[in-house]
């Protein structure tokens, strides 16, 4: 059951509050590692000393992943890609799955979340240095010519992406898809009771050793790291936020942050400062928070309703709060 407790009338990011103050028998002991994947920090909290080698496991696991997704690791399968010239690629089984959910999502959100939006992605370069610039309309035009889900073909572990000038981004789901395989490793370890963190997404399993759901606190959008405007109860759920807050530049008084619009090549500019998805699988989450904030918040709730086992929370820049009907708030 999942439950959601409003605590303010205010707007968001991602920020899990473990609630645990676990102390007493060993298997109850609280073990914890943290470190810095995918450009975000991560960690993963489980119970038991015994247990305290799986979190080394779930590291090297993060790392393989690293090597298959990463957009400037050399030979990377995503590399690889992007590097083929339009010409067929071998790629491991797991980046296979990533890139067929990438276009499920793709569909359902009818281009909203597409990853061949690279080309636009390096164009903004949010990582890159300051000064930040806008991009001109025609680098927007050209770049945008190059972006088409459908061109990315899949057959197997077989992929073609059909424009050589074409590339991907997974920076949008891989997270999501990292954070569900970690669960699942852990899951055939016999673990009950754990907690997965990587940047904005958060999976738990199970409920806390002693039977009473995880609160994950959706901090308020621009504010303190201390700031939360919702609380949300989950046992066995993943809880994404995407946030504008995130990542962004300021040039001239104008925000543009990095969740785009495939259509203009710009940032989505409807209203929403962040879009919150509570469901069962984390790259879903992860897809649809991305998805949902490019749909806007007619479209995007329209979307989440449509969908099985999936809540959503949106905030907007006036700091307003939409949630779906299976929402329960306090
Ligand atoms: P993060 O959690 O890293 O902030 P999000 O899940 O919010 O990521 O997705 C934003 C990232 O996804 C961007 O940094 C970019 O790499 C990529 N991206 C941006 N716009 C889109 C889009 N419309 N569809 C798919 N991916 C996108
Ligand atoms: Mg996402």
């Amino acid at each position: 059951m999942r439950q959601f407790r409003i605590l303010s009338a205010f707007s968001a990011v991602l920020l899990m509050i473990l609630l645990t103050g676990c102390s007493g028998p060993s298997r109850n002991q609280k073990v914890t590692d943290t470190g810095f994947f995918f450009d975000t920090v991560v960690s993963v909290t489980l119970y038991g000393a015994e247990n305290e080698p799986l979190l080394g496991d779930c590291f090297s696991l993060m790392r393989d992943y690293e090597n298959m997704f990463s957009r400037t690791r050399e030979n990377s399968d995503i590399w690889n890609i992007n590097h083929s010239c339009g010409k067929p690629v071998e790629v491991s089984e797991e980046t296979a799955a990533l890139l067929q959910m990438a276009k499920y999502y793709y569909e359902l959100s009818e281009g909203a979340f597409d990853i061949t939006v690279a080309p636009v992605v390096s164009l903004w370069d949010f990582a890159g240095e300051s000064p930040h610039t806008v991009p001109s309309r025609e680098e927007l035009k050209k770049a945008l010519s190059h972006v088409d889900c459908r061109k990315l073909e899949i057959h197997g572990t077989t992929v073609t992406l059909n424009d050589p000038e074409a590339s991907i981004d997974p920076g949008g789901i891989a997270k999501g898809f990292i954070a569900d395989r970690i669960k699942d490793f852990l899951e055939d370890q016999g673990i009950k009771s754990g907690l997965i963190s990587l940047g904005g997404n958060v999976l738990t399993i199970g409920t806390k050793p002693d039977s009473t759901p995880w609160n994950i606190a959706i901090r308020k959008p621009f504010g303190e790291a201390s700031e939360s405007v919702a609380t949300v109860r989950t046992a066995g759920e993943s809880v994404v936020t995407s946030g504008t807050y995130e990542r962004y530049f300021e040039v001239d008084g104008t925000l543009y942050h990095h969740i785009l619009n495939p259509e203009n090549g710009c940032p989505a500019d409807n209203g929403l400062t962040s879009v919150t998805i509570i469901s069962d699988s984390s790259a879903a989450g992860d897809a649809l928070s991305t998805a949902c904030f490019v749909l806007g918040p007619e479209k995007g709730m329209a979307l989440v309703e449509s969908l099985e086992n999936t809540e959503a929370l949106f905030i907007t820049e006036d700091l307003s709060m939409y949630q779906s009907s299976g929402f329960e708030a306090q």
